[in-house]
């Protein structure tokens, strides 16, 4: 399913060693009932069901287990997988979101799961 958001950045990277241009794919806040494909950066804060509503915690569902760590004050940390703009290999790295506002982006390293020519973008 091609449903994800995206954070966009300008980060050093790990491959090519430059200041560079990335997208990363994430999926908290992500719905196929919502907008989705939308290119956030850090600081944003996403659109969802405000906390009272029912379906406030399926912002979720759509997190494979594997990506996802809760940090004991609730911040949810989802593991990302991009792209260097520069040199086009592929990333992961960590988002960081608190009542759905962006928090950073950080630990961008190789993604060693991708052969290289299947990137996520
Ligand atoms: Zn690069």
């Amino acid at each position: 399913m091609g449903i994800y958001n995206i954070i966009r950045s300008e980060e050093d990277c790990p491959c090519c060693k430059k200041k560079s241009e990335m997208y990363f794919q994430f999926k908290t806040a992500c719905s196929s009932s919502a907008a989705c494909l939308t290119v956030f950066s850090v600081g944003d804060t996403m659109p969802w069901l405000s906390p009272s509503h029912k379906f406030y915690s399926t912002m979720l569902d759509l997190v494979d287990d594997a990506d996802l760590e809760i940090a004991s004050d609730g911040t949810i940390i989802e593991h990302a997988y991009g792209e260097c703009i520069s040199c086009k290999k592929e990333l992961r790295g960590k988002v960081a979101i608190k009542d759905l506002k962006i928090l950073s982006l950080t630990s961008i390293e190789p993604n060693p799961d991708w052969p290289d020519n299947n990137g996520p973008l």
